[in-house]
């Protein structure tokens, strides 16, 4: 009887403590919400946000890409709806650092953007390994070089230029989106070096695709063709970057130049930016949750909506 009673108490003084901790963890600003890995210095003039802080549902991420990004408006209905969709749980898995007292719903939403269009072909799209996001307005002084640099990837952080993210969509075909450059970055790590053993199938075939890259990478030493620049030459990790860059603004002129490197792209990020529908195969996974999707936006649709205004938060 005894026995019973400390029992039941010791549930509801468990159950108490755990409601206690859900309360707690509610009311932490958005950076002491995660438990993760350490987030970079905040200083107290940045904006953090997460997810809820900058209400960033559906309808808003939609209107963003409608306005702001060419592939979204390239792909077909049903892709747009898991491109939205995959926008909207990337950033939920995201804490984004601002490095400004103010910012626009713009700036997360877009950055997350390129990396889904990065990955659009493949099943695995959150990158887990960069919980934090990094946007500074402008261009930036590294820590680690002491350079002024537009993006980089270190630690869990991946960190961009906000002026060079917008001009990199607003240029489309000219070759340059630091945006793509610093997620293929972003995207190696994962897999090659967190992921190894998880993910065979990309890393084989990114050991192809390097393979494929060993000549061009040669001849764009000697500036052959001026397809890269310098520094995209400097070493194969940047030769990679560049040449997703490439991949998405100059798909023709990179194919044309380099049939094999193009095609060994094609295969790992398992699609084409020069075909109509982009993905080259789908899995049955992907297909039902666009279908989904597809009965979201068809009652949506039926019930009308309002376009939240252009602010900031
Ligand atoms: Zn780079």
């Amino acid at each position: 009887m005894i026995i019973g009673s400390v029992f039941t108490f010791a549930i509801i003084l468990g159950l108490l403590g755990a409601i206690a901790e859900i309360i707690r963890q509610q009311m932490l600003p958005p950076e002491q919400k995660y438990n993760g890995p350490r987030p970079p210095k905040i200083d107290v003039d940045d904006t953090v946000v997460d997810a809820k802080t900058l209400g960033a549902t559906p309808i808003e991420v939609e209107r963003i890409l409608r306005k702001r990004f060419p592939y979204y408006n390239s792909l077909n209905t049903f892709q747009q709806v898991r491109f939205v969709a995959r926008t909207v749980r990337f950033i939920q898995h995201k804490l984004f650092i601002i490095k400004s007292s103010e910012g626009f719903r713009e700036m997360p939403v877009l950055a997350s953007a390129a990396a889904i269009q990065l990955t659009f072909g493949l099943d695995d799209y959150l990158l887990p390994w960069f919980r934090y996001i990094q946007i500074y307005p402008q261009e930036f002084v590294s820590h680690h070089s002491l350079r002024i640099i537009v993006g980089n990837v270190s630690n869990h952080t991946i960190t961009i230029a906000w002026n060079h993210l917008l001009k990199g969509y607003e240029d489309g075909d000219d070759g340059s989106n630091v945006a793509l450059h610093e997620m293929s970055h972003a995207l190696y790590f994962q897999k090659l070096e967190v992921e190894k053993l998880d993910a065979l199938t990309f890393c084989n075939l990114y050991h192809e695709l390097i393979a494929h890259c060993k000549l061009p990478y040669q001849f764009e030493m000697s500036g052959k063709t001026g397809l890269y620049t310098d520094y995209g030459c400097s070493n194969m990790q940047e030769f990679w970057a560049e040449s997703i860059e490439l991949f998405f603004e100059k798909s023709i002129e990179l194919r044309r130049a380099y049939p094999k490197l193009y095609a060994a792209l094609v295969a790992l990020l398992n699609q084409d930016p020069t075909t109509k529908e982009k993905v080259m195969s789908e899995s049955l996974v992907v297909l039902w949750h666009q279908f989904l999707g597809m009965i979201w936006r068809w009652q949506r649709k039926l019930r009308g909506y309002e376009v939240t205004p252009d602010v900031g938060w």
